[in-house]
């Protein structure tokens, strides 16, 4: 398969290639010249083995081919179950995709990514420099995917005092070739110190810098496999097509969504939950494309007012009236986010975190007919234990903590202060 960028489709390169940059040269985001349509189906329901059916069309031809499978089985050690809500006569599920190191999604993607580049990077003389701003769960599944890989240094860094406390813990844990940074500013001011870096002449001549965020496609890629999984395993079992409801902020998780749906998987509708950053359910009402400075809500892995893989959706279906024949979009606000986390745990019994609560709400704005209609699925992106301080005073309860994210808060945190400059930035890049 050939990779072109979203803003030229002459402007090709190789699988390996585009994992390796990141970004393409003409600043675009790197996406398949034309989408495979699956034929068959895997040999097994484990996600192995769907990993290998379902992204081999997309490896063919590439160096990294031969190496798919043994990369998909140690990215995919963990499952995404589908477990039913009873919720009487509409079947709804969930599809739980937090069981991983750090009980969020992004390990799918980061775990991936690192089996992809360990062997991209193979025979290199110098490390790898992977520079992660991240207002969350993105640096956490970054450093746990890279931790200890003796070909690569981590630098992660994070707004001082805006994450939660388990998710600093998360961030901070790791030591050896993890570097964590609690920067003095906000999230916008991590973001300009890793851009600033990647633009420095004196920091890229000593370091080879490269990005983990969902603008590389190595990332993207592996979550098709659990809408393949999961919507399989639908079809298989009610003979309907699966709709799911993605809580969503960079655009990532619902890219690979709609790529799974246009590799032709039985996927139905898909429903993209946003909380109060709305530039994308206004662009869906509106037409008019107006990116905007992110507002901080509780739901803050989706704090993004200017989404990124916007480019790659729009690359796919160019004109706004194309792109609501394919998606719809909701903004759901902390309000309502605290209020579904309190009913649906009244109701089901089910602890959402702040970020599976708007596709929560968004599931319980449909009109009884649409619920109905469809086979739907709400994707649970984290673990509420990793929200407790927001989750707990809701429900009036203490919320269990699964065994891999207790293993990380046992361990010493390492973590360094520092100012939101440049200049400071460069000399801790050169000097480590
Ligand atoms: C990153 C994240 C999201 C948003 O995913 P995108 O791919 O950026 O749209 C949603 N929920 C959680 C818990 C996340 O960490």
């Amino acid at each position: 398969m050939i990779f072109a960028s979203s803003r030229n489709v002459e402007r090709t390169a190789t699988l390996t290639t585009a994992i390796g940059r990141g970004l393409a040269p003409d600043g675009g985001l790197y996406i398949p010249q034309s989408l495979p349509r699956l034929q068959g189906g895997p040999d097994s329901t484990l996600l192995p083995a769907v990993a290998h059916w379902a992204l081999e069309p997309f490896f063919s031809g590439d160096q990294l081919h031969p190496e798919l499978a043994q990369i998909a089985s140690e990215a995919f050690n963990f499952p995404a179950p589908l477990v039913a809500l009873e919720s009487g006569r509409e079947p709804v599920e969930v599809l739980e995709l937090f069981h991983g190191p750090t009980a969020a999604f992004k390990d799918f993607g980061a775990r991936f990514l690192s089996g992809c580049l360990e062997r991209v990077r193979a025979g290199s003389q110098r490390p790898l420099t992977i520079l992660v701003a991240t207002s969350g769960d993105t640096g956490g599944a970054v450093a746990a995917a890279f931790h200890r890989r003796p070909w690569v240094e981590v630098f992660v860094l994070f707004p001082l005092g805006q994450v939660s406390p388990r998710q600093q813990q998360q961030l901070t844990c790791w030591g050896d070739n993890v570097h964590s940074y609690a920067v003095r500013g906000s999230f916008d001011d991590c973001q300009r110190l890793v851009k600033g870096a990647f633009s420095d002449a004196d920091i890229t001549a000593a370091r080879e810098l490269s990005s983990a965020n969902s603008i590389n496609i190595g990332r993207l890629l592996p979550q098709l496999v659990y809408y393949a999984a999961a919507s399989l395993q639908v079809q298989e079992r009610t003979g309907r097509k699966a709709s799911f409801i993605v809580p969503s902020g960079n655009l990532g998780n619902v890219m690979a969504c709609v790529w799974a749906r246009e590799a032709g998987l039985p996927i139905g509708r898909i429903v993209l939950a946003h909380n109060a950053n709305r530039t994308v359910p206004d662009y869906l009402q509106t037409g008019q494309w107006q990116p905007r400075s992110s507002v901080a809500t509780l739901a803050s892995a989706m704090d993004v007012g200017d989404p990124s893989n916007m480019e790659r959706l729009r690359a796919l279906y160019p004109q706004v009236h194309a792109l609501r024949d394919q998606v719809q979009a909701v903004s759901v606000d902390d309000d309502a986010i605290c209020a579904r986390i309190r009913a649906d745990y009244a109701t089901w019994g089910r602890v959402w975190c702040p970020h599976t609560a708007t596709a929560a709400e968004a599931y319980a704005r449909l009109p009884q007919q649409e619920r109905e209609a469809h086979h739907w699925v709400i994707v649970a992106t984290a673990h509420p234990a990793k929200f407790s301080e927001i989750v707990e005073p809701l429900i009036g309860r203490e919320i269990p903590v699964p065994e891999a994210l207790a293993a990380l808060l046992t361990l010493p945190a390492h973590c360094r202060q520092l100012d939101a400059d440049a200049g400071l930035f460069k000399q801790e890049l050169i000097a480590a």
